[in-house]
């Protein structure tokens, strides 16, 4: 790394929200983090994607305070994580898969409690649990959270995160086991704190979501970053266009098949009569191939072509990096 490089990079997380640098953790003989590198701008998404194993829950102990690494430095909100957890916890909002809600107390009686722990006035207590039921539509719920479904469990424990106005929110599969519905919902809350300044690292295991919500997207593969940038600068460097061809006759899609084969094409049949090939440009690609089979006399049914999901760059990249 050149001088301009490091003095780039070193601003850079200066102006992070969160910013890890070459952290690493191991358990005995396994390297949980190996040296992991991230930043996340303030005010934005940072989705952190995985495998099971490659070292997420790791990385959020770790940006969480709760464990330490081996080496390596993590700021968040410009404060060292390492060396100054207290300060850190204070800027932080954690909400887990896991609830650390009391069951036999109310929605209400567990925010009062979470902002009287964390420092609140009576008053300012009951305050500020109003004013979160309100926003996370709770209100009506009063009644003690063992009766909450799953959905109202994580809207409130995202509202007992978010009772000291953290900058900084640290999410560990915030939408696991939620319906479709209840997904959406918190999304929409959690871009909405976003959109008022607050900067979230979250891990998911719907990718889809990381696409729509997420501002950038971090993969994770056995403990190393092995990509990052956003959705589409993912899908654009590791995945491609597919273009979809049916025809009327089995016997056409074979023909087609040999024919785009010897122009280097690499069809991959779909059913008998499909066949799909990779392109740069799937839009493109459509008439020119369509195109091309008319010259070889084989009429094309249907054509489309289709953009990759993040879950093909995934399969991807978890593939490539096992090899
Ligand atoms: P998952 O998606 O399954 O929760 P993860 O991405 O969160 O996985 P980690 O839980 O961080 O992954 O684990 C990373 C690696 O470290 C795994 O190989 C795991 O077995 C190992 N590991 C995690 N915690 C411990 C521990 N306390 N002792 C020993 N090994 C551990």
């Amino acid at each position: 790394m050149t001088d301009v490089e490091k003095t780039k990079g070193a601003q850079a997380d200066a102006n992070a929200a969160i910013a890890v640098h070459r952290l690493r953790k191991t358990y005995r003989d396994v390297v949980a983090l190996g040296g992991i590198d991230l930043t996340v701008r303030p005010a934005s998404i940072l989705a952190l994607l995985g495998p099971n194993g490659a070292g997420k829950t790791t990385a959020v102990g770790i940006l969480t305070t709760l464990q330490r690494p081996d080496s390596g430095t993590v700021t968040v909100d410009g404060i060292d994580a390492i060396t100054h957890p207290h300060d850190v916890r204070s800027r932080l909002g954690v909400s887990g898969q896991f609830t650390a809600l009391d069951s036999v107390l109310t929605g209400r009686e567990n925010l009062r409690m979470v902002a009287r722990l964390s420092g609140c006035s009576r008053r300012e207590a009951s305050r500020r649990a109003d004013e979160l039921l309100e926003r996370f539509d709770l209100a009506h719920a009063n009644r003690r959270v063992a009766t909450y479904s799953g959905g109202m469990r994580r809207r409130l424990d995202l509202a007992c995160a978010l009772i000291g106005r953290p900058r900084v929110l640290i999410l560990d599969e915030p939408t696991t086991g939620l319906d479709p519905v209840g997904r959406t919902e918190l999304w929409r809350i959690i871009r909405e704190l976003v959109a008022e300044g607050t900067t979230a690292l979250l891990t998911t295991q719907y990718l889809e979501e990381a696409d729509q919500f997420s501002d950038s997207v971090a993969v994770l593969v056995g403990g190393k970053i092995v990509a990052r940038g956003t959705a589409s600068d993912l899908k654009r460097d590791y995945a491609s266009d597919s273009v979809h061809l049916t025809f009327s006759e089995p016997s056409e899609a074979a023909r087609a098949a040999g024919v785009l084969e010897v122009a280097g094409q690499s069809p991959v049949t779909e059913g008998d009569r499909g066949l799909r090939v990779s392109a740069e440009d799937g839009r493109r690609a459509v008439a020119a191939i369509v195109g091309e089979l008319a010259v070889a006399g084989i009429p094309v049914a249907s054509a489309s072509s289709s953009t990759p999901t993040l879950d093909e760059v995934f399969v991807r990249l978890t593939r490539q990096s096992a090899t």
